[in-house]
């Protein structure tokens, strides 16, 4: 019960900074709590990034929520995660998508262990966790609704733009110290929009930075 009440006082927080109701309730779905490693359980409703291992972090929920309202993410549709990392993340936007689906890539295979089992924990079956290089996007289930890569690029990947539907909206990370989130929607060509300052771990890779 104490994590509910925790959760409860995050969702407050979250609406207070403007995060859309819809968006709310699916975080509200999902237990934080599953997908944060043993040490870190007291910190699970903390708006801050949590240690996963690896080097890697769980995405702050305020970034979660701000990244899953600018995707505006509706019922049935095919989403693409590149850094899948504890699969939180990925929860969400299946809880949004409904009988839509999720494909979530994560580069480091002990990290799509860790989040496979995450979800399976927390009840959700619409996300399928693969090990792959994601700056190349996932050309086997293409194109998808929406892509939300939780890394931050060196700059937007075409890889994953033409692996969008006409219409279809990306969100990324770009930049190496100083980093920038852009929504990108696919209509009359490329609409690139600054959506503020971030910090996120490195995208690596082929079309990412090197190893
Ligand atoms: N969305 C995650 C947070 C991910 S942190 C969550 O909710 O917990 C970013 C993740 O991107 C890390 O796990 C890192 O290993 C992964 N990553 C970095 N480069 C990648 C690549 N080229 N392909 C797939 N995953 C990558």
């Amino acid at each position: 019960m104490e994590f509910e009440k925790q959760k409860n006082r995050l969702i407050d927080e979250l609406r207070r900074h403007g995060a859309s109701e819809r968006v709310l309730d699916a975080m509200h779905r999902v237990p934080r709590q599953l997908f944060i490693p043993e040490r870190e359980q007291n910190n699970a409703y903390a708006d801050n990034p949590l240690p996963i291992g690896w080097g890697q972090t769980i995405s702050a929920p305020h970034m979660v929520a701000i990244m899953c309202d600018l995707l505006d993410i509706q019922e049935g549709m095919k989403i693409l995660e590149i850094g899948a990392g504890s699969g939180y993340h990925a929860a969400v936007m299946a809880e949004l998508a409904g009988s839509g689906h999720v494909y979530a890539v994560e580069l480091i295979e002990g990290l799509a262990l860790f989040a496979r089992d995450n979800l399976k924990k927390a009840g959700i079956s619409n996300v399928t966790v693969l090990v792959e290089d994601g700056s190349l996007g996932l050309p086997g289930f293409a194109p998808y609704d929406r892509i939300s890569v939780a890394c931050a690029a060196p700059d937007i990947p075409d890889t994953l733009t033409e692996q969008l539907k006409p219409g279809g909206k990306l969100v990324i990370p770009v930049g190496k110290h100083i980093q920038e989130l852009y929504l990108v929607t696919k209509i009359n060509g490329l609409k690139k929009e600054a959506k503020g300052g971030v910090v996120f771990v490195p995208l690596v890779g082929k079309k990412g930075f090197p190893y």
